[in-house]
């Protein structure tokens, strides 16, 4: 293996892709960051008010979804970090700087959010789900966003609310279904609160997977004990 050599021509480093800089911590803002690559598009700031935090997901192919994902093919398109299934962090925007994840640079949406996108598959027929090791490193990374920039670590699907949301709840008219019915946002955001170290947290994501094992939700009125099978 020839270090700092890309291979294939893969967009998105792998944990075993040395293609990837190792992480320089001048370049970084999580702690748990694997890898930094600049992206091409961001906007510079010396500093900046960030509210809540975006959740996105590649499409296509899990191997080259890369960091454009599913919201916008172009080269233009650019989130804070990336997680890839194996659980390995990029980030690729500093938290100071304005990414390009939702609608164009220069919205509103971007100005004051983080965005993380997660290397999954979505043609909008068929979805690839998260890696649990995927929900695992987003988790620590948003409850580290959260405590850093005082932002609720709850899910709030309002647009422009505090809080943590998908881009579809964030922009409607252009979100396309990101993150998409495979993301499990009880799974996530019991792992998110347990992250933040909350107590209440353990008896949540208990009760989140008893509802929602398989990312499905069950409802008990679909049920009839006296129906045979
Ligand atoms: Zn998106």
């Amino acid at each position: 293996m020839q270090p700092n050599r890309r291979r294939g021509g893969a967009p998105f480093p792998h944990r075993d892709d040395r293609s990837a800089r190792s992480v320089d911590h001048d370049h970084i803002d999580f702690p748990g960051t694997d890898f930094w690559e600049r992206a091409r598009t961001f906007e510079p700031r010396s500093e900046r008010d960030v509210r809540f935090v975006v959740v996105h997901i590649t499409g296509g192919s899990a191997h080259h979804g890369g960091p454009t994902g599913n919201h916008s093919r172009s080269s233009a398109a650019s989130t804070h970090y990336v997680v890839n299934r194996e659980g390995s962090i990029t980030q690729m925007v500093r938290e100071k700087d304005i990414a390009n994840h939702i609608d164009n640079l220069h919205s509103v949406s971007n100005a004051h959010s983080i965005g993380i996108e997660h290397v999954t598959a979505w043609n909008g027929a068929h979805h690839l789900a998260p890696t649990l090791a995927q929900y695992a490193a987003s988790s620590r990374l948003v409850a580290w966003l959260c405590k850093s920039h005082s932002i609720p670590a709850e899910h709030r699907p309002q647009h422009g609310s505090p809080g943590i949301r998908g881009h579809q709840e964030e922009q409607p008219q252009t979100g396309r279904g990101c993150p998409g019915p495979g993301w499990n946002w009880g799974t996530y955001m019991g792992r998110v609160r347990l992250a933040m170290g909350s107590q209440a947290t353990f008896e949540d994501t208990i009760m989140s997977l008893a509802r929602d094992p398989f990312g499905q939700r069950v409802d008990d009125r679909d049920v009839d004990p006296f129906d045979p099978v």
